[in-house]
């Protein structure tokens, strides 16, 4: 190292020899955050820093800086043995690793690893999703509709803007790390500086803000209105983005998601996108066949004729009358389930009236009716 262009640690930091602590805290700070290598992009940023922070280390301690005033630069680099020496100060155990892997061609991987870590603190985090359901009749479901949302939700606080702390109150120096932001660990000649665990490597302690006790949000009272749109069915799930709770350090707003369950209908039912109806029909309709207004989803109705023939259990399609598909187009169809109603005679509708006619009718049917094959094969 060429001990020659080393500069004044003071000139460094740009504080006379007789500089408080205070003042001497004060400059570094604000040089550390003018060159931060993750704020300032300037290549010569790096070596600055670095330079500032040596010169902070010496001149922060009273020791040092009593060392330092007496004997210079030498005060640090001359050994007994005669070989340079130099108190180096890791930020953390990955920087000692770092100082290992230099000039053994590791140095992209080591750029990526401790700048990702580095981060970790300040990157903005998203909020958290709110998961809320909502209970729809099948005709909702089939049209679409909007629902509203009584929710509450964490908001940015507005007296804070969401930093958590009550600007008006100034702030004091954290009496953990005594401004520094880190805590040192002594092992050996190497000294391990992690953040410290008070002020979050702030060097500073905040009042609270009162409004959000420094939380950075506060809960709030909102009435949420969400489209659904049509086709929805139990188990869908409709996201209403960034209504979910606020984010932390600048992140987005989490997502209000919304459940979906669809209420059993009293008419219809639903499997996927068809819709199934049951209908009654006479024996004599099912012999004979007829037409029949059959209801849909919307409202209406519409006319399906039933073939002569037709048997129990029989289903007839009506395409494109079932529910509207999600997020696509067409729609569904819709099956009639035939039942034939059989008619249950008791006793004095056999003996008086229409019973009795009917009776007779039937008789005579029965005698002119083919008789059919008595045992049915299975269809293997
Ligand atoms: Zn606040
Ligand atoms: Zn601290």
């Amino acid at each position: 190292m060429a001990q020659s262009a080393k500069r004044d640690y003071y000139e460094v930091l740009g504080v006379p020899r007789n500089a408080t602590q205070e003042e001497i805290k004060r400059a570094y700070r604000k040089l550390a955050r003018k060159y931060h290598p993750d704020f300032n992009k300037d290549p010569d940023a790096q070596e600055k820093f670095k330079e500032i922070n040596e010169a902070y280390q010496v001149l922060s301690d009273p020791e040092k800086r009593k060392l330092y005033d007496q004997y210079g630069h030498a005060a640090f680099t001359a050994q007994p043995g005669g070989e340079a020496y130099q108190e180096v100060v890791y930020q953390n155990i990955g920087d000692i690793f770092e100082e290992l892997f230099r000039g053994f061609g590791f140095e992209d991987i080591f750029e990526k690893a401790t700048r990702g870590r580095r981060r970790e603190q300040r990157r903005p985090i998203k909020g958290e999703n709110i998961v809320y359901t909502v209970e729809l009749s099948l005709e909702e479901a089939f049209k679409g509709t909007v629902v509203s949302i009584p929710l509450v939700r964490d908001v940015v606080c507005d007296a804070c803007g969401g930093n958590g702390y009550d600007a008006s109150r100034g702030e004091r120096v954290c009496p953990t790390c005594g401004g520094k932001g880190e805590v040192v660990q002594r092992q050996f000649f190497i000294t391990i500086a992690q953040t410290c665990p008070t002020c979050g490597g702030e060097g500073v302690i905040r009042e609270p803000c009162p409004k959000c006790r420094g939380k950075g949000v506060v809960p709030q009272r909102e009435e949420v209105k969400v489209k659904i749109p049509p086709g929805v069915d139990t188990g869908s799930k409709v996201m209403a983005e960034g209504k979910g709770h606020a984010g932390r350090f600048g992140g987005p707003s989490g997502d209000l998601i919304i459940g979906i369950r669809v209420k059993p209908h009293s008419i219809f039912e639903r499997r996927g996108n068809n819709l199934y109806v049951d209908v009654n029909i006479k024996l004599t309709e099912a012999v004979l066949g007829t037409e029949l207004d059959v209801p849909t989803l919307d409202g209406g109705t519409v006319r399906v004729k039933i073939p002569a023939g037709v048997q129990n259990g029989d289903t007839i399609r009506v395409e494109g009358k079932g529910m509207p598909k999600l997020m696509t187009e067409g729609r569904g169809d819709l099956f009639i389930r035939v039942h034939i109603d059989v008619p249950k005679l008791g006793f004095m509708d056999k003996v008086f009236g229409d019973g009795r006619k009917i009776k007779q009718l039937l008789e005579d049917l029965d005698r002119l009716l083919p008789e059919p094959k008595r045992i049915r094969e299975r269809q293997t």
